[in-house]
C-alpha cells in the first residue's frame, strides 16, 4: 500500500461531470489498496472571475479580504469532490488549508509555506477516508489570517503535503498530457518529455512555462518529491520531474534542450540618460525592491561619450510597472535621469536545456534561426542552462515556433489539449 498524493487543477474540475469523473479516478486509486490525499483547484476559471468581480469593486483590493475572497473558489470544490466520492460509497473529508495545517509567512497574495502540520488529514487517512485539502491556501499563526500561495499555488499544495506526509508518489494532473517542449496551445508539434530534470523544469517554470507553479518545484527539489505531470483526461504516463539523486536513471537519455517556454506577463520599462556615475543603478534599483516588484532581465547601455549618459532598461512584472513608474518619476532629479518608458507590448521567449552547459553552439544556432525568419531581438539574457530573448509580444508565437522547428523538437503529430481556457 502507498501514499498518494494527487492534485487537480482547475480545467480537470470545471463542472459538475468533470468533479465525478476526477471522483472516479480518485476512487479507483483507493479501491487499488492506496491512501489517497487529494489538493484540489477552483473550478475553471473561478480565481479569474473572482479577481475580476474585486477589480470592479476596487482597483486595488485590500489584500487581506482579496486573500479571504480568491480562497472561497477552493472551498467549492473541495466540499463538491467530498461530496461526490462519498456518494460513490467512499469516506472522504475536505479541509482548508489552514485545517490541513499549511502555516505559511503573513505575506497576502504570495506567502510562503513555513510549516505543515497536516495533523486532520492524517487522522482522516488512519480512519480510512480520502482527504481533500483545498490548494492554494495556509494560514499565518501571527496575524490569525488566511493567506493565498500566489496564482497556479494548488501545485505547491500538493507538493507541501506530499513531503510532510512522506508520499510514495506526489501527481499533478492537469488538461494536457505532462510537461511539452513548448506550450502545446501555442506550439501544435511540441512533443511530451518522458521525464525532465528538476533543474530544467525550475528554468522552465521560471520562463514561463506555467504547466508547474515554481514554487512547487523548489519546493519538490529541495524535500526530495519526485512528481509526474499527467492528463486527468487519459490514462497515459505523462512526465517524471526527476531529482539529482535519482540523476543515473534518466540522464544518459535527456537530449541537449528541454525546452522552450514564453512568456506574455512581463513590461520593460527603460530609464534614459542616467548619470554613468557609481551608485545610480544601485539608487534605482534599491527603489524598485522597495515596491516589491521581481526584476526579471536588466541591460545597461554603454555610455554616449558626448553625455556621459546611460540608458537602464529592465524588466518586470507587468503588474508591478505603475507603482515603479512612481517611485522613479518621483526621485528623478534625485537621480538625475532624463526620462522614463515603459512598454508592456513585449515577450520574452526562452530556450532551456542542461545539455548547452557543454555545446558551444547553442546560441549562434538560436540567433541564426531568427536572423532567418527576420525577427528582430531587443533584449538577451542567459543563464548556464537557458537563453532568453525578449520580443515584440505579438511575435512571440513565431519566435516560440521558429526555435523549436529549429531545434529539431517539432512532432510529427499534433499535441492534445482536454480542456480549459489558457486563461
Ligand atoms: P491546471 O489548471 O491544471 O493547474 P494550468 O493551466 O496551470 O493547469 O497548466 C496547464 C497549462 O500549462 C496547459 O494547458 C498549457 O497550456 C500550459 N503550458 C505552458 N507551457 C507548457 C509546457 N511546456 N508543457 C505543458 N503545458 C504547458
Ligand atoms: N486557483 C488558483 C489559481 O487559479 C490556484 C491554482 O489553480 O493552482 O491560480
Ligand atoms: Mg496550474
Amino acid at each position: 500500500m502507498s501514499l498518494i498524493v494527487q492534485k487537480f487543477g482547475g480545467s480537470s474540475v470545471s463542472d459538475a461531470e468533470s468533479i465525478k469523473r476526477v471522483a472516479k479516478r480518485i476512487v479507483d486509486t483507493k479501491r487499488a489498496g492506496h491512501d489517497v490525499v487529494v489538493a484540489v483547484s477552483a473550478m475553471g476559471d473561478t480565481t479569474d472571475e473572482l479577481t475580476d468581480l474585486a477589480h470592479e469593486i476596487s482597483p486595488m483590493p485590500d489584500p487581506r479580504e482579496f486573500d479571504m475572497l480568491l480562497t472561497t473558489g477552493e472551498r467549492i470544490s473541495m466540499a463538491l469532490l467530498a461530496m461526490a466520492i462519498k456518494s460513490m460509497g467512499f469516506d472522504a473529508r475536505s479541509y482548508t488549508g489552514s485545517q490541513a495545517g499549511m502555516i505559511t509567512d503573513s505575506r497576502h497574495g504570495d506567502a510562503r509555506i513555513v510549516d505543515v502540520t497536516p495533523v486532520r488529514v492524517r487522522e482522516a487517512l488512519d480512519q480510512g477516508a480520502i482527504a481533500i485539502v483545498a490548494g492554494f491556501q495556509g494560514f499565518n499563526r501571527d496575524s490569525r489570517d488566511i493567506t493565498t500561495l500566489g496564482r497556479g499555488g494548488s501545485d505547491t499544495t500538493a507538493v507541501a503535503l506530499a513531503a510532510a506526509l512522506k508520499a510514495d508518489v506526489c501527481e499533478i494532473y492537469t488538461d494536457v498530457d505532462g510537461v511539452f517542449t513548448a506550450d502545446p496551445r501555442m506550439v501544435k508539434k511540441a512533443h511530451k518529455l518522458n521525464h525532465v530534470s528538476s533543474e530544467e523544469m525550475l528554468e522552465l517554470a521560471a520562463a514561463g512555462a506555467k504547466v508547474l507553479h515554481i514554487r512547487a518545484v523548489e519546493y519538490a527539489r529541495r524535500q526530495n518529491v519526485t512528481l509526474h505531470v499527467r492528463s486527468s483526461f487519459s490514462n497515459d504516463e505523462g512526465t517524471i520531474v526527476y531529482n539529482p539523486d535519482r540523476a543515473k536513471e534518466f540522464e544518459m537519455e535527456d537530449p541537449t534542450i528541454a525546452g522552450v517556454a514564453h512568456d506574455l506577463s512581463e513590461a520593460k520599462i527603460t530609464v534614459t540618460g542616467v548619470p554613468d556615475v557609481p551608485g545610480k543603478a544601485a539608487k534605482i534599483f534599491t527603489l524598485v525592491a522597495g515596491q516589491g516588484a521581481n526584476i526579471d532581465m536588466i541591460v545597461q547601455n554603454v555610455s554616449a561619450v558626448s553625455t556621459g549618459a546611460t540608458d537602464i532598461s529592465f524588466t518586470l512584472p507587468k503588474a508591478d510597472a505603475a507603482k515603479c513608474m512612481q517611485t522613479l518619476e518621483a526621485h528623478k532629479d534625485e537621480i538625475g535621469f532624463e526620462a522614463l518608458r515603459h512598454d508592456d507590448q513585449i515577450g520574452k521567449v526562452s530556450l532551456v536545456g542542461s545539455g548547452m552547459r557543454t555545446n558551444a553552439g547553442v546560441s549562434a544556432q538560436l540567433f541564426e534561426a531568427l536572423a532567418e525568419a527576420g525577427i528582430n531581438i531587443d533584449l538577451i539574457s542567459t543563464s548556464e542552462i537557458r537563453i532568453s530573448i525578449v520580443v515584440r509580444a505579438d511575435i512571440v508565437p513565431e519566435a516560440t515556433r521558429v526555435i523549436h522547428t529549429a531545434f529539431g523538437l517539432d512532432s510529427d503529430s499534433d499535441a492534445v489539449v482536454y480542456a480549459g481556457t489558457g486563461r
